[in-house]
């Protein structure tokens, strides 16, 4: 990675205790990072572990052991007052629009929230702040005394995009941000976070089910697969060279022309499967879906590490296959997603 790293994970655990003696290994030793002004995406499965991770990174979640250093600071060490400073710099987006927005505040008393927390500005200097932030986002002052239930979900996600971004951040975490959208606002949003990052200098780490999604965003990507990152690599090298069985059998479900189709027609085919799987106790978790690794005695028997297959592409996987290649053949990426306006101006038309 060229960028030096704002988010270093290392080796983080987190389990949940669901009674009965049975525990949920939602994320299970990942380790990863975020260079500045990068974007991560973090993508798998529903139940693979990525909110777990996004909660971590935040410190809403305490994890059971590994370090989470954010601009050289370790977060798993801070309490709760300590951490509350770091989050100017460190801020989220969610995936439900309207549920986390407070739905009797006004966008004006949303957006100035965190300045507020973190008293920054004056009332007059803040409500300057909120306007420059809305006009960011692409929206217009008469928003500022509109409630949630007032928008759509599109203009839901302005506003926490505004918010997140009134503190001046170096790095966003968005779960799932655009999942609830519709296609065509979801690749409004996706421009936009693109055009916001490139005029903050933010850093992403965009989590999303959606592989469509996050190819389009992100410079890096990060497989997860029940609690473990199973690949990662620079966008184009995992896009165009997976070498992951798992990561292969994502890929074919994409088509690679239309990213705004790709999410629709997209499923993640083998979630349900690997969700109704009994805990693979002992080697590779992933193999009693693998079509390579199902009857290899070394897949059975010792959990893969996440290790270098090529430069800056990892896998964990004994078998990890190069030649499948062909299967995800140079579809190419595109610059803006059709259905809006990368360059012009993102301001949603009300009600539309
Ligand atoms: P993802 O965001 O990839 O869908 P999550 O991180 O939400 O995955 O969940 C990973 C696993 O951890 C799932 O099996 C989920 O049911 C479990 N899990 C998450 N949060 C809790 C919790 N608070 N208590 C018990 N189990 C949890
Ligand atoms: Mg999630």
């Amino acid at each position: 990675m060229s960028t030096a790293a704002l988010l270093q994970v290392d080796g983080i655990h987190k389990h949940f205790d669901v009674g009965h003696g049975a525990v949920v290994r939602a994320v299970d030793g990942v380790s990863f990072s975020v260079g500045a002004g990068e974007t991560l995406g973090l993508v798998g499965e529903s139940g693979s572990g990525k909110s777990t991770v996004a909660h971590s990174v935040l410190g809403l979640t305490k994890v059971d052991s590994g370090t989470i250093e954010f601009e050289g600071l370790d977060l798993t060490g801070l309490r709760r007052n300590e951490l509350r400073g770091v989050r100017r710099s460190l801020t989220a987006v969610f995936q439900d629009p309207s549920g986390s927005l407070n739905r009797r505040r006004t966008v004006a008393a949303i957006v100035a929230a965190p300045l507020v927390a973190h008293g920054i500005g004056d009332r007059k200097a803040r409500r300057a702040r909120v306007l420059e932030l809305l006009e960011h986002v692409g929206l217009g002052p008469e928003f500022l005394g509109r409630r949630p239930s007032e928008m759509s979900g599109g203009q839901c996600q302005r506003v926490a995009m505004a918010r997140a971004l009134a503190t001046g951040p170096s790095l966003v975490v968005l779960d799932e941000a655009v999942s609830s959208l519709d296609v065509s606002i979801q690749a409004q949003v996706l421009n936009l976070l693109r055009k916001l990052q490139r005029e903050n200098d933010l850093a992403y780490l965009f989590i999303s089910h959606d592989l469509a999604v996050v190819r389009f965003l992100c410079t890096q990507v990060a497989v997860m697969y029940r609690g473990r990152i199973v690949e990662t690599g620079p966008r184009e090298i995992v896009f165009s060279r997976p070498l992951h069985p798992y990561t292969h059998s994502l890929m074919r479900a994409i088509p690679l022309v239309d990213p705004v189709r790709a999410r629709e027609q997209i499923s993640v085919t083998p979630a349900r499967d690997a969700i109704d799987m009994p805990t693979v106790e002992v080697g590779c978790r992933f193999r009693t879906l693998c079509p390579v690794g199902r009857d290899q005695e070394i897949c059975r028997t010792v959990d893969p590490e996440l290790k270098p297959i090529e430069r800056d592409h990892a896998a964990a996987c004994h078998f990890p296959q190069v030649d499948e290649a062909a299967v995800v053949a140079a579809g190419s990426i595109p610059a803006s997603l059709p259905g809006s306006d990368d360059a012009g101006d993102n301001r949603l038309v009300p009600d539309v």
